[in-house]
């Protein structure tokens, strides 16, 4: 038998019991006549103690342990002299008696430590012990809770779960896809899906009208922190639903989430803010509401002072930044500099210090006397002791850097408190988006979300003003998921394809398949999917989703540990019938 017990469930009530114990030398430690090893597995550390008085032997034995060393040994329980009130397993130790090693290990290239010595890199290509150490067994296990308390929750609900294909047709949401050749088919691929979303909706033709899959999606985009080439939906669609249906439903699930694993109880509903609004108060359409300091629009109160770059600027936002006149001229410039980062863009920042006395400085009192100051004061509701921090340009770019400076002053005044959550639904999202660079309209949400009836007749006339019956639930800043209520009616969808200048043949080459089951009885249905990889990093309170993937990909899409993506034989490209066309490829 290789363990009677784990090395995280042993405590004083054990005392005396003899048990067998497996698992990794995590550390080993001399003092005088005794050696120390603390042994851990999954479930946790124990002591074990040799001591050369009793046994020389053996305590020779495990001075040659290495770190990582795999051993099983058996002992006897006793209370410890030394507690660790820290340990759940700190009251006792192993008086060892027999040992075995059951491997060696090579000494690993980082410490297997909560706070471990190693980078990032080294951490990735040897994922496997980095995955040994706690905090990545914390995020994997509440990966875990985590969807099984959703199974839990929308069984309950009835909604079942159904597996979708893995090798499709392109779908278009938007980014690229991944290929796949096919041998059978010489000279055609199938796609990786982006999502479900054409089959979840044909689940609904199908009559399965409470559908959800915790399903892997590919977009092959460029990376960030919060985004995977690979990565995990929770995917969803109910039938016979409107909007409210599914955002009650799904806000039912946020809270159970809150609940079974936060233990947060959120009794109220969670707030609704439109999408205009949250570009407006914020700059952004996944606001993080944990604190204020709420954008302001200034352009009415900055005109006809002469100042060129307020005045040649389609818009001019401030925000108010509490307690902060006293900033000094190196913190304003450092503030500056960030604007001006290229990520984020702007030209240059403009401030006004309500001191403390009620006097006004300004880095315009050139352009603006005090009373013109005092009316930008009043409506951003400055009060003495303040600072206002205004940008100027054109009208969503400005928007998206005052709310990058936005989240900056709440960092900087630890506005944000941990473990503190605040999620919010952003609704009323356009339907279309302007591309300036093609030159056409696509879809802001993806080609199957409709439009809200009363915004029907502006399909032609105004396409940039539709409002869509399409939703996201933002937590903390972090967009956890959208969706949208779909158009059932083949008419309606043949118009949306031609909105989005897909020509007839077109339409009917790509979704044809769907057009077709619409004309078999399409129930009304609408949908939603959650980044599940993006929600369980919030619940961790971890800026990068790579923290809860076990095998994720870096920046550059590459596995670093299996090393791939990797070239293939000549003979699998002969297969397949494929060349390389390494022209331009200075590899
Ligand atoms: N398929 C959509 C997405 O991946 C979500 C939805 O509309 O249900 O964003």
């Amino acid at each position: 038998m290789y363990r009677t017990h784990t090395c995280g469930e042993l405590n004083l009530r054990h005392s005396g019991n003899e048990v067998t114990l497996s698992g990794w030398v995590q550390r080993s430690r001399d003092h005088g006549g005794m050696t120390f090893i603390d042994l851990r597995d999954r479930y946790g550390i124990t002591q074990l103690v040799f001591d050369m008085e009793t046994n020389g032997e053996l305590c020779r034995e495990a001075r040659k342990l290495g770190r990582e060393f795999v051993i099983r040994v058996e002992g006897t329980v006793r209370e410890r002299s030394n507690k660790n009130p820290k340990m759940a397993t700190g009251d006792i130790e192993i008086d060892v008696r027999m040992l075995w090693v059951l491997n060696a290990s090579l000494l690993p290239p980082f410490t297997i430590e909560d706070e471990t010595d190693g980078g990032e890199e080294l951490r990735m290509k040897f994922r496997y012990l980095d995955l040994r150490r706690n905090k990545m067994k914390k995020n994997l296990e509440l990966r875990h809770r985590m969807a099984g308390e959703i199974r839990k929750y929308l069984d309950k609900q009835s909604f079942i779960e159904i597996e979708t294909p893995v090798m499709i047709k392109s779908t278009p949401e938007g980014a690229r896809d991944f290929v796949v050749p096919s041998r059978m088919n010489q000279g055609e691929f199938y796609a990786l899906p982006q999502s479900p979303q054409i089959f979840k909706q044909l689940l609904m033709v199908a009559g399965y009208d409470r559908y959800f899959q915790i399903v892997k999606c590919f977009r092959d985009e460029d990376l960030r922190a919060d985004r995977q080439p690979e990565f995990t939906q929770v995917d969803c669609e109910m039938s016979f639903a409107g909007q409210e249906d599914v955002l009650n439903t799904f806000e039912g699930l946020a809270k159970h989430l809150f609940q079974e694993i936060k233990n947060i109880d959120f009794n109220g509903p969670f707030p609704r803010i439109t999408f205009k609004d949250a570009m407006d108060r914020y700059g952004t359409d996944k606001p993080d509401i944990r604190f204020r300091m709420e954008i302001t629009e200034l352009k009415e109160f900055t005109r006809g002072h002469n100042f060129q770059v307020f005045d040649d600027a389609e818009y001019v936002g401030a925000i108010c930044a509490e307690n902060c006149a006293g900033y000094t001229r190196k913190q304003i410039d450092k503030l500056t500099d960030f604007v001006k980062r290229p990520q984020i863009g702007a030209k240059g920042m403009v401030w006004v210090k309500y001191n403390e006395d009620g006097t006004i400085k300004s880095s315009v009192d050139k352009f603006y006397d005090e009373a013109a100051l005092h009316k930008w004061i009043g409506a951003c509701g400055a009060r003495q002791g303040d600072l206002v921090l205004i940008m100027a340009g054109e009208r969503i770019a400005t928007q998206e850097a005052l709310s990058e400076l936005r989240l900056e002053m709440g960092r900087q005044l630890d506005l944000v408190m941990e473990g503190d959550f605040a999620p919010l639904w952003v609704v009323d999202f356009p339907l279309f988006e302007w591309d300036q660079e093609t030159g056409r309209f696509y879809a802001k949400h993806h080609p199957f979300t409709s439009p809200r009836p009363e915004d029907i007749a502006l399909l032609d006339s105004d396409p940039a003003s539709v409002r869509a019956n399409a939703y996201d639930l933002v937590i903390n800043g972090v967009e956890i998921g959208g969706g949208s209520v779909r158009i059932h009616n083949k008419d309606l969808q043949g118009k949306m394809f031609e909105k989005l200048g897909f020509t007839h043949e077109q339409a009917k080459e790509q979704f044809g398949f769907l057009m077709e089951a619409f004309r078999y009885g399409a129930p009304p249905h609408a949908g939603v999917a959650f980044g599940f990889d993006r929600w369980v990093a919030v619940f961790a309170g971890s800026d990068s989703i790579r923290d809860v993937i076990a095998f994720p990909k870096n920046n550059s899409g590459r596995d670093l540990m299996i090393d791939s993506p990797s070239s293939i034989s000549h003979e699998q490209l002969q297969e397949l019938r494929l060349k390389i066309d390494d022209t331009g490829n200075d590899k």
